[in-house]
């Protein structure tokens, strides 16, 4: 084997595992010793870290992007900071108020406010005002009063969970249905059943499990939100969300490895070897791996993962919705007369404007299907031109009076890959009790692992769960 070859082939055993089965002893790094290696610095993998360092445990947080945070990530948009990912923190997330406060951060209530909505719907352009007698509104008798931004909750509030654990206990697995069948049950029109697939965050009525919906909204409920009514008030992180999971990081005992992904576990005498992109072996007694389901699936396990348990990691499915920012060079909802906002039943869904202090609009924010053709072939220059081209089509006042400013894809961001884990119908049955399952002396967080919580506070709580897993392991 000549020379060239063998670096390449070298270089191309580096990548994973194979390294530390195909390398003469002499040319490995020694492994770094450490007692728990967490995979992922997002709330669930620092939250699982410092609870561990006080506990006296010795913790590598290795992050495989440039930096903390994961799906918290904030940045100035137009003179406007602007949370990328999570955004609103709720009252009833005790574990990220907790953190903040030791952390020294401050919270400020939530300083977006969204005008209210415009409607096309059906190929009209419809005001909020107008719609119940609108020729777009092919709603079916007492739906007809009703915006479309509201059926949803309307139908929601016919919830039969009623705590917050009820999603997990097996006399509700019947629900484990297609959302949409659930609302078409609760006599849902046609037109409201798409209608409400529009307005579902995911899109995709027909692809989530109304368990999931319907976990959702016990959640929220038992938070204090009112479904017919004010939602509870929110909070932020004074100076973006950001701030908590870097201040997070900046006390880790041991600083954090930014850059460096862990590709492979391997169970290696009474420890495990986690092999990572920048060639180290890290020896561990125990391993959290706290990254989304989307990074699992490139990470190789010795043993393998159970079947069961692989399948869930690999057919579980994500939202993709990608986030549009937008100017208003002039204010174009002047020259129509309609509310600033936009609601749709197409691929554009929502057009948030977004009210400063001084009550003028200082962005405005599109909400997008990322998987509706054409979109979904489009990026770059080209996908900033479809948004406004399409948005001047539902609203042709915008034409020439707005510009794109910034452009966010989950869907494209590495290592995450998609917004929100999102169960499919029959996946509760299958997978949840399967997701946060120990695999030897591999434990798993993540926002995908979620029971009680939501959001930001369900990250934070499967990080506590597993470091609580690993403290009882010993
Ligand atoms: C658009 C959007 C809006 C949201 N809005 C809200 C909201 O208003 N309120 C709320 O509470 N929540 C909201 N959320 C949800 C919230 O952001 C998430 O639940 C939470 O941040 C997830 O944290 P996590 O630690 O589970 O995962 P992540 O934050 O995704 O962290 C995982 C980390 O793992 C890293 N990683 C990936 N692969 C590897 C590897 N092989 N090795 C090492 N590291 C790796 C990633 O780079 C990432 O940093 C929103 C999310 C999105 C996307």
């Amino acid at each position: 084997m000549g020379r060239r070859t063998v670096t390449a082939t070298r270089r191309r055993v580096v990548q994973g595992l194979g390294a530390l089965a195909t390398l003469p002893r002499a040319v490995r790094a020694a492994p770094l010793t450490t007692d728990v290696v967490v995979a992922g610095a997002g709330l669930a993998g620092l939250n699982a870290a410092l609870i561990l360092e006080e506990q006296g445990y010795k913790v590598t947080v290795l992050e495989a992007g440039p930096g903390p945070g994961g799906r918290v990530q904030t940045r100035d948009i137009g003179g406007r900071l602007q949370e990328l990912g999570a955004s609103d923190i709720g009252t009833g997330y005790g574990r990220v108020l907790d953190q903040i406060q030791r952390r020294g951060l401050e919270t400020v209530p939530w300083n977006i406010r969204v005008r209210p909505f415009t409607y096309h719907v059906n190929g009209r352009l419809v005001a909020g005002k107008d719609w119940a007698g609108s020729q777009a509104n092919r709603l079916e008798g007492d739906e007809r009063a009703l915006l479309p931004a509201m059926l949803e909750m309307h139908y929601l509030g016919r919830n039969p969970l009623k705590e917050p654990d009820d999603w997990l206990q097996p006399e509700f697995r019947s629900l484990d249905i297609p959302a949409d069948d659930w609302f078409g049950a609760q006599g849902a029109s046609t037109e409201a059943r798409r209608l409400i697939g529009a307005s579902f965050q995911l899109s995709e009525s027909r692809g989530t499990s109304a368990l999931s919906v319907l976990r959702d909204g016990a959640i929220l409920k038992a938070s204090g939100a009112n479904w017919q009514g004010k939602p509870p008030p929110m909070q932020q992180v004074e100076g973006g969300n950001q701030r908590l999971p870097q201040a997070m990081a900046a006390a880790l005992k041991t600083p954090l490895r930014t850059g460096t992904a862990v590709q492979g576990v391997r169970a290696a005498g009474t420890g495990i070897d986690v092999a990572s992109s920048d060639g180290q072996t890290y020896r561990a007694r125990r391993v959290i791996l706290a990254v989304p389901l989307t990074a699992l699936r490139r990470i190789r396990f010795e043993p393998a993962l159970p079947s069961d348990q692989a399948r869930a990691f690999r057919e579980m499915g994500y939202s993709r919705t990608s986030k549009f920012y937008l100017r208003a060079t002039q204010p174009f909802w002047e020259t129509d007369g309609l509310d600033a906002s936009l609601w749709t039943d197409t691929e554009l869904e929502r057009i948030f404007a977004l009210e400063g202090a001084d009550g003028s609009v200082t962005n405005l924010l599109v909400w997008l299907n990322r998987t509706a053709p054409p979109f979904d072939r489009l990026t770059g220059a080209d996908a900033r031109a479809y948004v406004l081209k399409r948005l001047a089509e539902l609203r042709p006042a915008t034409a020439g009076k707005v510009e794109v400013i910034a452009e966010h894809s989950w869907l494209t961001t590495a290592g995450i890959e998609g917004c929100l884990a999102r169960y499919g119908p029959g996946q509760v049955t299958a997978f949840a009790d399967v997701l946060p399952r120990p695999h030897g002396a591999v434990h798993f967080a993540g926002e995908h692992t979620r029971r009680v919580d939501v959001g930001m506070e369900a990250a934070m709580a499967s990080g506590e769960r597993a470091a609580l897993e690993v403290i009882a392991a010993g």
